[in-house]
C-alpha cells in the first residue's frame, strides 16, 4: 500500500512537474499529513527534492514546492541500429544528461564485436553521470528484430544477421558486478514509449508509432500502456504479391520499407543505392530533390503515402489510435506524405462520426529509441520507489 502510494506520487509529479503538498494531496485522495510523510521517504530515498518557497496566492505561511530530483538517478538506453550505437542517460524528470554515438557497420561485425562496443560505450556513460554523482537505476539495450524480454536475449534481427544471441547476459558479464541490471526491447517499441512520452504532456493516451527503415516496425500506446509484439511490416496484401526475407509473400514493408522507396525514387546505378555511402546522407539527397519538385521522387513518396495509408487503416480500425507518429525515414518525407496519408485515412474511415486520426512526423530525430529505452529504464522506479535505497544519514 505504501510503496504503491509511493509510486502513485512519483507518476503525478512526472505527469504534472512542481508541486506543493496540499496540491498532491487534493490530487491523489490522500490527507496533507499522509502525503507529507510519503515526501519526506522519496526526499530520503533521492527521488525527489524540495524547490522554491511559494507565496504566491497562498493563504498563510508560504510552502516548499516539491518535484522530482533531476540529480540522483537516470537511466540508461543503448540504440544498436544498423551503422550505429547510441547511449543516452535521462534523468528522472525526463532530460538527456548525457549522450553518446558511435558509427559501427553492425552487420559486418560479430554479435560479439558489436556487444562489446555498445559495453564499451555504456561504460563510459556510467562513469561520465558517476563523477557527477548520479547512478543509473537501469540500462535498457535497444535493438531491431524479436526480443525475447525474459531471456534479455535478441531471437533474430535479419537486418544485423543475427540469431539468438544473449545481450543483457553479456553486457551484464563486461559491465561487472555491481553494475545496473540490463534488459534488452525492441527499437519501434522504445520510439513509441518516446513519443508517447513527448505527447503526454497534451494528453495523449492512444498513440500508434510506425517506423520506416529497411524493416517497417510499429508498437502502439494505448491508455498509457505499451503494447508488444506486433510483426506489423509482414501483414499480407494481396497486391505486394512478391516473396519477402521472412518466407512469406505479399508484406506490406515490400512496398513501403526504405528499399521500395529507394527503388521507387532512382535507378539502381543512381548514387542513393551506395551502401557504402552513410544513409543519412543518401537520403538527404532524395529530401533535396523532393525540395525541388524533382517528378520522380514525388511520384515515388506519392506512391509510399498510398500503400502507407492501405496499411494504416487496417490498423487504425484494430488499434483506433488518436495519433500516429511517423518515424526513421517517414519522418523525413513528413511534408510530403502526411497530407496525403491524412486524406486516405479519411476516405476509408469508417463513419463520418468515428474519431479523426491526427498524422504527424516525428520530432524526436535519431536518439528517440535510446530515449524511449532510458524512460523505461526509469519505469523500473516509477513502478517500485522501493528499489531506491535510502540514502545514510549525512550521505
Ligand atoms: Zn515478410
Amino acid at each position: 500500500m505504501r510503496r504503491n502510494n509511493l509510486g502513485v506520487l512519483l507518476r503525478h509529479l512526472s505527469a504534472h512537474g512542481e508541486q506543493s503538498r496540499t496540491q498532491l494531496a487534493a490530487a491523489i485522495g490522500l490527507p496533507k499529513a499522509t502525503v507529507s510523510v510519503l515526501i519526506a521517504d522519496l526526499i530520503e530515498r533521492g527521488l525527489v527534492q524540495e524547490g522554491e518557497l511559494n507565496h504566491a496566492g497562498a493563504v498563510g505561511r508560504p510552502h516548499r514546492m516539491v518535484d522530482l530530483d533531476d540529480h540522483r538517478f537516470c537511466g540508461v538506453g543503448a540504440e544498436i541500429g544498423v551503422d550505429h550505437i547510441t547511449v543516452v542517460a535521462m534523468n528522472l524528470r525526463g532530460r538527456i544528461v548525457h549522450e553518446g554515438r558511435r558509427a559501427l557497420d553492425v552487420p559486418a561485425l560479430t554479435p560479439q564485436a558489436t556487444l562489446h562496443e555498445a559495453g564499451t560505450l555504456v561504460a563510459d556513460c556510467l562513469a561520465a553521470v558517476g563523477e557527477r554523482g548520479t547512478e543509473a537505476i537501469g540500462i535498457t539495450v535497444v535493438t531491431q528484430g524479436s526480443i525475447e524480454p525474459l531471456a534479455g536475449t535478441v531471437a533474430a534481427a535479419t537486418n544485423f544477421g543475427w540469431r539468438d544471441v544473449e545481450v543483457a547476459g553479456a553486457l551484464q558479464r563486461q559491465l561487472g558486478p555491481g553494475s545496473p541490471p540490463v534488459t534488452v526491447e525492441n527499437d519501434a517499441e522504445c520510439g513509441a514509449v518516446a513519443e508517447y512520452v513527448a505527447a503526454r504532456s497534451e494528453g495523449e493516451r492512444e498513440l500508434l508509432y510506425i517506423t520506416g527503415g529497411i524493416g517497417v516496425g510499429a508498437a502502439s500506446i494505448s491508455g498509457g500502456k505499451l503494447l508488444r509484439g506486433s510483426e506489423i511490416g509482414h501483414m499480407r496484401f494481396d497486391r505486394f504479391d512478391r516473396p519477402c526475407a521472412c518466407g512469406r509473400t505479399g508484406c506490406w514493408e515490400l512496398a513501403v520499407g526504405l528499399q521500395a522507396f529507394l527503388d521507387l525514387a532512382a535507378d539502381r546505378t543512381d548514387d542513393v543505392h551506395d551502401r557504402s555511402a552513410d544513409l543519412e546522407r543518401r537520403l538527404g539527397k532524395l529530401v533535396d530533390r523532393a525540395a525541388a519538385a524533382d517528378a520522380r521522387t514525388r511520384a515515388a513518396l506519392a506512391a509510399i503515402a498510398g500503400d502507407l495509408a492501405l496499411g494504416l487503416s487496417v490498423l487504425v480500425d484494430v488499434l483506433n489510435p488518436t495519433r500516429i507518429v511517423l518515424g526513421g525515414y517517414f519522418a523525413l518525407f513528413g511534408e510530403y506524405l502526411i497530407e496525403d496519408v491524412r486524406q486516405h485515412l479519411e476516405s476509408r474511415r469508417i463513419s463520418p462520426t468515428a474519431p479523426r486520426v491526427e498524422v504527424v512526423a516525428s520530432t524526436l530525430g535519431l536518439s528517440s529509441a535510446a530515449r524511449g529505452g532510458a524512460h523505461l529504464s526509469l519505469e523500473k522506479v516509477f513502478d517500485d520507489p522501493a528499489i531506491a535505497a535510502l540514502r545514510e544519514a549525512g550521505g
